[in-house]
């Protein structure tokens, strides 16, 4: 299990952007927070909290950092600001992690701010940075200064390009970008993690007569399922003699044996259920 705190970087209306109007940090950050979870959840063995419940909730920067207690990985997202004008020329992804360089903090780092650059097409090159107090004996950003004395191994401000540059405000303001770095972004987690993706679970019963498409989640699952002894089975869609033997020893192997006087030709509920959640 991989236990992850999402940080939206501000609330209600706050930090405009001079290039749009319609902008705001706060707003773009809060959906971008709310559609990396959904992204996130589609991963097997995630477990995702929020800071705020709502974007009108204003918890205070050290504490939303404290948040991340008992967690693996902290995130505050964010959209950065060159002077309070217009520039043009500035737009890079910065990502803030641990001065210290805590457990390697700065390999995922870069793979996020990666991750931002790629799918936003920025001008600069992807970086990561790190920001210390003046005596240099803590971290800079509350939240990170937070996240570090819960004790949280990995933290990180990602700064999603500047909105102060025309072109990255244009692109933040789109929905469907803000669901597309949502995606990049979760996918870069879930390479670090090595997580995998949640199979959908076909809705009905999966016999000879059923669609190919549904019977080849059938024989994937199987294949992941069963010891190394059994056969593989093709990806064929085809409900053959083979994928029938299949079920029969793939419920053998979960003792199942009412379902082993059947003659092996229907997956029923409760053993997609098992071949979804992996069960061997
Ligand atoms: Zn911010």
């Amino acid at each position: 299990m991989i236990k992850i705190c999402l940080d939206a970087g501000h609330y209600g209306k706050y930090n405009q952007s001079p290039c749009n109007k319609k902008y705001y940090e706060s707003e773009a950050m809060w959906r971008l927070v709310e559609y990396l979870k959904e992204e996130l959840l589609a991963y097997n063995g995630v477990h995702i909290i929020t800071t705020r419940s709502s974007i009108d909730q204003n918890p205070a920067l050290y504490n939303r950092g404290q948040r991340a207690k008992g967690y693996d990985l902290f995130i505050s997202e964010h959209s950065n600001a060159v002077g309070s004008g217009v520039d043009n020329n500035v737009d890079y992804a910065v990502v803030y992690r641990s001065y210290k360089n805590k457990n390697n903090s700065d390999g995922l780092g870069l793979r996020l701010a990666k991750a931002v650059a790629d799918t936003m097409g920025t001008k600069q090159n992807p970086r990561t940075s790190t920001c210390k107090s003046e005596k240099g004996n803590w971290e800079y950003y509350g939240v990170l200064r937070g996240a570090d004395d819960a004790g949280c191994p990995l933290f990180y401000i990602v700064e999603n390009s500047f909105h102060t540059n025309p072109k990255s405000t244009e692109w933040l303001l789109k929905d469907d970008n803000l669901r597309k770095l949502a995606q990049a972004q979760a996918k870069a987690i879930a390479e670090y993690y090595n997580l995998k993706v949640i199979p959908t679970l076909p809705a009905k019963a999966i016999t000879p007569e059923s669609d190919p498409e549904d019977i080849k989640w059938a024989q994937e699952r199987l294949n992941a399922m069963l010891p190394d002894w059994y056969p593989e089975l093709q990806i064929d869609g085809d409900y053959g003699p083979k994928t029938r033997i299949a079920v029969l020893v793939y419920w053998n192997q979960l003792g199942w044996g009412k379902h082993m006087q059947d003659d092996g030709t229907r997956i029923g509920k409760s053993t997609r259920e098992a071949l979804a959640a992996g069960r061997k």
